[in-house]
């Protein structure tokens, strides 16, 4: 199927990225919030976002002016996702709030548009058995922030039709990124590895095998990793983190459990770099 007109569902931190990367994919774009003062938010940051590339020499003045001109935003659904080949859902994570998006897309879209969601953790399988075509609908992870992380994880829900899959490479492609294919499991690809990874730093620390500075330099010399796992999970958040293996522990076993020193950070309330305290002091 040939894609023109893209939409794009929620402007927050990953559905301007998207806009950014659809508009200068090229695509016809039309970015949607509920919320008119986050639909400013999210333009802003995806101007600064052009604004950068052409200050930094990649883009071009008339490209730049090229993309701003693909790119249309409304807080009217049925004027975001009208005449659309592809729908790209960015909404917030919760289970309530996607159902009722995709029932309202669904009612409002065309019949034939693919809907990808960008769900981090929810059933992809759940949403798409919401709608009465759930062959459309599979998992389109983007990674934050969006111009710079290459990478896509498609996810294959139960029912996505090989069509959908090659739509969502196709766009993925067009826009630059590269793609892997997972089937629908908790944690796709990415999160579970981290998820675990980080946890196992964390039982290092708590037993005493080597402080957290060491554990950091090991990783990233050692190993050439380009961030330390407590710098990383810093950055991250310990309380995303935390929910994150809750989640991966539920869904897929014992050997998901949150370490205790975990917890105790959260509880501590050093949440990483958003507080100024994490593992390290900011
Ligand atoms: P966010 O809170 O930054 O943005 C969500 C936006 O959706 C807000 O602007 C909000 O106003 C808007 N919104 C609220 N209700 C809506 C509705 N009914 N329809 C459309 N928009 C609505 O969240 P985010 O971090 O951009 O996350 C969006 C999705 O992307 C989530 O599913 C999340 O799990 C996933 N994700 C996040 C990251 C990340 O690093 N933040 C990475 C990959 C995937």
């Amino acid at each position: 199927m040939t894609i023109r007109r893209i939409a794009v569902l929620g402007a927050g931190t990953m559905g301007h990225g998207i806009a950014h990367a659809a508009i200068a994919a090229g695509y016809e774009t039309r970015l949607y919030d509920v919320a008119p003062a986050a639909l400013d938010k999210g333009q802003a940051a995806l101007d600064a976002v052009i604004g950068k590339g052409v200050e930094l020499g990649k883009v071009s003045a008339g490209d730049a002016s090229a993309m701003r001109g693909r790119l249309s935003t409304t807080t009217d659904l049925a004027d975001a996702v009208e005449g659309t080949d592809f729908i790209i859902e960015a909404a917030p994570e919760r289970i309530d709030l996607k159902l009722a998006l995709m029932a309202e897309i669904e009612r409002l879209a065309p019949q034939g548009a693919v809907i990808a969601t960008n769900t981090s953790a929810l059933s992809i399988t759940e949403l798409a058995g919401s709608i009465s075509r759930p062959s459309r609908v599979a998992g389109m992870h983007f990674f934050n922030p969006v111009h710079k992380m290459k990478l896509i994880e498609i996810v294959q829900a139960m029912e996505s039709a090989p069509e959908t899959l090659q739509a969502i490479e196709d766009v993925a492609r067009t826009m630059g990124k590269e793609t892997v294919l997972v089937r629908e499991s908790p944690g796709f690809i990415t999160t579970r590895v981290n998820a675990s990874l980080g946890n196992e730093a964390f039982y290092m620390l708590m037993e005493g095998v080597a402080t957290a500075r060491d554990i950091d330099k090991a990783l990233k010399l050692g190993l050439n990793h380009p961030m330390g796992p407590f710098e990383l999970v810093d950055l991250v958040g310990l309380d995303t983190r935390l929910s994150i293996l809750e989640y991966l522990h539920r869904s897929l076993g014992e050997k998901y459990r949150p370490c205790p020193l975990l917890t105790q950070y959260v509880k501590a309330g050093r949440l990483g770099r958003k507080v100024g305290k994490g593992v390290y002091e900011y």
